[in-house]
């Protein structure tokens, strides 16, 4: 069976092992360049100079969706009790007060510097 293998098949294969390790180790080189750019060019590591963070409770939307997977329940509920409430609750997120984000500590914290 192997000997149907040619040399030049061989060699493809090596090309695209070396081409996938060349890859594999060029993504390992951004991400090290990148942040030590940041560092450098003086952008915060925590925001990338966007001085905002996503809430990580509400995923940046502002609002809980309530019931999640168990939203079956909430319908059934209000199509047999025939409740006003629309199927899908959401709330304000209570961590970012609906906004979605917050504003970056460490950015603000070099504001604050910048002022002083
Ligand atoms: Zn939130
Ligand atoms: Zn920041």
């Amino acid at each position: 069976m192997f000997e149907h293998i040619t040399s030049s098949e061989v060699a493809g294969y090596c090309v695209g092992a070396l081409l996938l390790a060349s890859t594999l180790s060029a993504t390992k080189i951004d991400s090290l360049i990148s942040s030590s750019q940041r560092s450098s060019l003086a952008m915060c590591k925590r925001c990338g100079d966007v001085k905002l963070i996503a809430c990580s409770s509400c995923k940046g939307a502002g609002v809980l969706k309530e019931g999640g997977p168990f939203n079956f329940n909430l319908v059934y509920q209000s199509t047999t009790t025939r409740e006003p409430s629309p199927i899908l609750r959401s709330t304000k997120c209570t961590k970012c007060l609906a906004k979605g984000s917050f504003s970056c500590p460490n950015c603000t914290q070099q504001q604050q510097l910048d002022e002083n």
